[in-house]
């Protein structure tokens, strides 16, 4: 089935902005509640945002075999479900109902007013409930970055990493939409020259600069996903900002991995962007450096041009641009990731979301988190206002932001923006 929804010539009869990341070819989906305080599964077209419960119950799908209530719900789990086919179907009646050349809606004042929301009319939700959140770590620039300051300068990468995307399994409790703050943690820290351990707020708390994709039911129990059909399994992604506390991973790390050093917070952006609309930004990924086994062996282009940009914002002054990166350096694809995760015979569900690992560039000016911008805090980072960061302080916003862009088209995430709050203050009784 063609991806009509991706039209680059058809234009919408709502008002745009100029450079939207949500012009009518992007039609992503997300959670929201209401004006009137009900929560629905939307769409965003320039600056409003889309109620499809309202759209589906005044007939708008007609012919598209949907249940009555799968966008009457706090989840895009059961839509997820219903599969690609069922995306594809929704996404190009979308963009017929707002086409400029269709008159249904727009004439339609009622339904327009039922359907239609500004912004500042709702409050976004996360889009999924995350079963299970997997965390990659598949930037050879960023794993070669650390390897270098915590190993070996000579043997950066681990044997393993040129071999397999290598991943974790995070925690999906802490995950949470832009625009909801997160509490400075404390943990375990040794600190410098010390031999005995604290209990004390981290020092270094940071951001990791990510996209996540999240996934429909893949598989049961014992079936891999095979590489050349790992995309079917793919809804859409997200920005995402894997909060990091440094200090407290240095001590506990050994020899399983991160635990309480990364699953304290982990932010996303809340319009989930189909797979199906960033198709014209296809591109080819760094060619593999050893022969892979066949299992991950993956052909055409299977990276995906995503310009991503960080900025920190202090408290009452301007933001800062701190990182430029993109997508597309990635060394793992997704579908070496989604391949290689379900080899095992590991099941896949609705609403799993799978990180990318930080996305660091090969210029300074590219990595994806302030342990590789400042080095170690060796370099601090000056910001617009005169200030300086080696990592992240109280009352900082970090903000994300992700777009493609070719010739006359873009399609954009918008933005995941966390502010890191002081230590939690437990209530006074
Ligand atoms: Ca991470």
């Amino acid at each position: 089935m063609s991806i009509t929804a991706n039209d680059p010539k058809r234009k919408t009869w709502l008002d745009t902005p100029k450079d939207t990341d949500f012009p009518i070819q992007n039609i992503p989906f997300g959670v929201f509640l209401t004006r009137d305080d009900i929560i629905t599964i939307g769409t965003r077209i320039g600056d409003y945002a889309i109620d499809l419960g309202a759209l589906h119950q005044l007939g708008y799908f007609e012919g598209i075999p949907l249940t009555d209530d799968i966008f009457l719900q706090d989840t895009l789990n059961d839509f997820i479900s219903d599969g690609k086919k069922t995306w594809r179907l929704v996404r190009n009646r979308i963009a017929d109902i707002f086409d400029a050349e269709n008159s249904k809606l727009k004439e339609n004042k009622d339904h327009r007013n039922t359907v239609l929301f500004t912004l500042d009319e709702i409050e976004m939700q996360l889009p999924v409930q995350v079963g299970d959140y997997t965390d990659f770590y598949s930037s050879k620039e960023h794993a070669t970055n650390v390897g270098t300051m915590f190993r070996d300068p000579e043997n950066a990468l681990l044997p393993n990493w040129l071999h397999m995307p290598v991943g974790y399994h995070g925690r999906s409790s802490s995950i949470i939409p832009s625009d909801i703050p997160v509490h400075r943690p404390i943990g375990q820290i040794l600190p410098k020259g010390a031999s005995q351990p604290v209990l004390a707020p981290s020092k270094r708390v940071d951001f990791e600069l990510e996209m996540a994709f999240i996934t429909t039911d893949a598989n049961v129990l014992g079936e891999p996903i095979p590489i050349e059909e790992a995309e079917d399994y793919i809804f859409g992604m997200v920005l995402f900002n894997d909060w990091s506390a440094r200090d407290i991973q240095t001590w506990e790390y050994v020899p399983l991995g991160p635990f309480l050093a990364k699953n304290f917070a982990s932010s996303v952006s809340p319009w989930i962007v189909t797979l199906d609309a960033l198709e014209p930004f296809r591109t080819t990924g760094p060619k593999p450096e050893k022969e892979l086994l066949p299992y991950l062996q993956s052909k055409g282009k299977k990276a995906f041009d995503i310009k991503l940009e960080v900025a920190l914002k202090p408290e009452n002054s301007e933001e800062t641009t701190v990182s430029k990166s993109n997508f597309k350096y990635m060394y793992w694809n997704m579908s070496q990731q989604l391949a290689h995760h379900t080899v095992n015979g590991c099941p896949v569900n609705s609403g799993d979301m799978m990180g990318s690992g930080t996305i660091s560039g090969p210029t300074p000016d590219s990595y994806g988190s302030m342990l590789e911008l400042s080095w170690k805090g060796e370099k601090p980072i000056k910001l617009n206002d005169g200030s300086e960061r080696k990592f992240i302080e109280d009352n900082d916003t970090v903000i994300m932001r992700g777009y493609c862009e070719a010739k006359d088209r873009r399609i954009g995430f918008g933005e995941v923006r966390t502010k890191l709050l002081p230590v939690f203050e437990p209530k006074k009784k």
